[in-house]
């Protein structure tokens, strides 16, 4: 997977990427990564990049050249280039037409979850777009952006932490970063949210860790790990519950828990893990 980053100010996505497991991927080869600056396509003396938005209204706008001349750098097609053109591109020079996917991370776009960090993690290259101010001009996402990404219903003042957000979701799914087994049981992998999870020492200020996970009885730390999961997922978001339960998502097992603990007259008293 290559990340391609297109921001104001590059320094804040950099360093995410020289630090810990995704320094590591990309020491590894199996993440790669560039970020361009948006200003160092602005022509001007001053390197400008935004101006007022025409009909008024406050803020100021990225204006669309120095955007646009940025992501043709980045490798960009223009939504109006024909399928014919693409394939025409492909023969000429092999492997340059490649897909590259360009997202706008905006508060006007799709809700980001963990299918669609499923789905962008299988893509070859993401190109981000980073919006500051007001945001972009409408002419940029019409020619260029294939979808516009929002992480969540409330307003951030850059696109910069967006973008971190996407890429931060993704790459960990991307084959080889960490381990297939790491990503079975997360939060989302299924409808359910996490379990509980302990570490040493097995009693932290007179709270003991739950004596299944002593047992070394693995069916048994499985049952209670899948009892814990739905418990919290009805107690937290219950709307994950119904969305699973319509989608088909669950196992006859978790059904039946679901059902017991819907019926459960404790159940919002029973979450506590000292137990
Ligand atoms: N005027 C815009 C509006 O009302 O929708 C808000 C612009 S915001 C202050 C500046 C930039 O932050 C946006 O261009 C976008 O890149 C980013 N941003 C803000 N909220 C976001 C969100 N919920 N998801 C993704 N990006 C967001």
């Amino acid at each position: 997977m290559k990340y391609t980053v297109l921001t104001l100010f590059p320094e804040i996505v950099d360093a995410f990427f020289n630090t810990s497991i995704m320094a590591k991927a990309i020491e590894r080869g199996v993440i790669s990564y560039r970020s361009i600056n948006i200003r160092d396509y602005a022509t001007d003396k001053h390197h400008k990049c935004d101006d007022a938005p025409y009909g008024g209204g406050a803020g100021m706008l990225m204006l669309p050249e120095p955007l646009g001349r940025a992501l043709e750098a980045a490798g960009a097609v223009k939504k109006t280039q024909t399928a014919q053109e693409t394939v025409a591109a492909e023969t000429a020079t092999p492997g340059q037409a490649k897909k590259r996917r360009v997202i706008y991370l905006s508060p006007s776009g799709r809700l980001f979850n963990q299918t669609m960090a499923r789905e962008l993690a299988a893509e070859e290259e993401l190109i981000l777009l980073c919006g500051r101010y007001e945001g972009i001009d409408q002419r940029i996402i019409d020619t260029y952006v294939d979808e516009e990404i929002s992480i969540g219903d409330y307003v951030l003042s850059s696109g910069e932490v967006s973008a971190l957000v996407l890429i931060d979701t993704t790459y960990r799914l991307v084959d080889g970063v960490i381990s297939a087994e790491s990503l079975e049981e997360e939060s989302f992998s299924d409808g359910l949210l996490e379990y509980p999870q302990y570490t040493r020492p097995e009693i932290y200020d007179k709270l003991r860790v739950p004596e299944v996970l002593l047992s070394g009885h693995h069916e048994q730390i499985r049952r209670w790990r899948l009892k814990k999961r739905v418990e919290k997922t009805l107690l937290v978001r219950p709307d994950l519950i119904q969305k699973g339960l319509e989608a088909g998502w669950f196992s006859a097992e978790t059904r039946k828990l679901i059902v017991e603990l819907q019926d459960t007259a404790g159940l919002k008293g029973d979450t506590d893990e000292r137990n």
